[in-house]
């Protein structure tokens, strides 16, 4: 089920799984890296893009009470196999990194829909920021194997925050990396990067997460490509993840025709000239 351009709901059978905690560290300082082993198979219903709801712990200090939605960074090669990447960031994510091997979890999913991608395709570039890196891993996973070229453009704030062994698992790409320290990532650099590497390369496909302005800029560029795929992950704040508290919904064109649509449940993959970026009311 991959980004259709109206939003085809995820229909796929959804579960809670125990898991267990079998591996938890950090990364850097701010990402943790968590493999959890499931009380039963789970590798195999889970594609890239899509993402579980973790219920974070309760400790003496945090005391997260909606499940946070993290999207899977790995999965298998053992059935019961599942892993993410994260930002430690507020209550959920804080009690969440407390968590110790041998430990358990229970998440929720598998979660929304998955990219659009053929293992026909030539190359494909992904451009991603931040969290969003984990999103990309397993599309750069499935990429690499189908033996489709890889170009990654990979912006952080500094090199410190860069993760490109995370993000590349060992997979291997043609890697630009921007940083906001020496103004590489600025939307104007960004902008003759990426021209220049679509111009030349050519993609199939282009991916992204983790940048709302990186987001605008693709759509920007992109409208000068319309046959290259274009297709962005979104990150939106979401409270219940099966689409019934609409607290995620966003407004996006289809085909002239304006519709909200629920990050959950039509999501997280969407196609990026579909999104509107400001809204006007009244
Ligand atoms: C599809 C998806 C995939 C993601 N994948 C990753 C990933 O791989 N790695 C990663 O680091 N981060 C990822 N994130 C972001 C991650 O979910 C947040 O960083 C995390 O929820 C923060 O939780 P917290 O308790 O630490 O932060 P807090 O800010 O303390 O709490 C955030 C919680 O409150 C909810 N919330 C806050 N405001 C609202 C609101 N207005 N309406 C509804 N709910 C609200 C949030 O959904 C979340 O559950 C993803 C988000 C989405 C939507």
């Amino acid at each position: 089920m991959s980004a259709s351009p109206c939003g085809v709901e995820n229909a796929a059978i959804v579960a809670s799984y125990r898991c267990k905690v079998a591996e938890h560290y950090w990364v850097n300082q701010r990402y943790k890296y968590i493999r959890l082993e499931a009380d039963a198979p789970i590798a195999r219903i889970t594609k890239a893009g899509q993402f579980y709801q973790l219920k974070c712990p309760t400790t003496l200090e945090h005391e997260p009470f909606l499940l946070r939605p993290m999207s899977v960074y790995g999965a298998g090669p053992e059935d019961n196999r599942i892993e993410f990447l994260y930002n430690v960031t507020g209550v959920g994510t804080k009690a969440m990194a407390t968590l110790l091997e041998g430990g358990h979890m229970d998440i929720v999913g598998p979660l929304g829909n998955t990219f659009t991608f053929s293992a026909n395709y030539r190359r494909i570039l992904v451009v991603a920021r931040g969290v969003g890196l984990a999103t990309m891993a397993p599309l750069i996973k499935e990429a690499s194997q189908a033996g489709v070229d890889i170009t990654a453009v990979m912006s952080a704030r500094s090199p410190a925050d860069l993760m490109e062994k995370e993000f590349l698992r060992g997979a291997t790409a043609d890697v630009r990396s921007v940083f906001d320290a020496d103004g590489t990532s600025s939307v104007e650099a960004m902008e003759v990067l990426l021209r220049e590497l679509i111009e030349q390369q050519r993609p199939d496909a282009v991916y992204t997460c983790g940048s709302h302005r990186l987001l605008m800029l693709l759509q920007r560029v992109l409208s000068d490509y319309p046959r290259i795929t274009a297709e962005v992950a979104m990150e939106q704040r979401m409270a219940c993840g099966m689409g019934v508290c609409l607290s995620c919904v966003r407004l996006f064109d289809c085909d002239g025709d304006r519709k909200f649509l629920r990050v959950c449940r039509e999501g997280p993959v969407f196609p990026i000239r579909e999104v509107v970026g400001e809204v006007e009311f009244g």
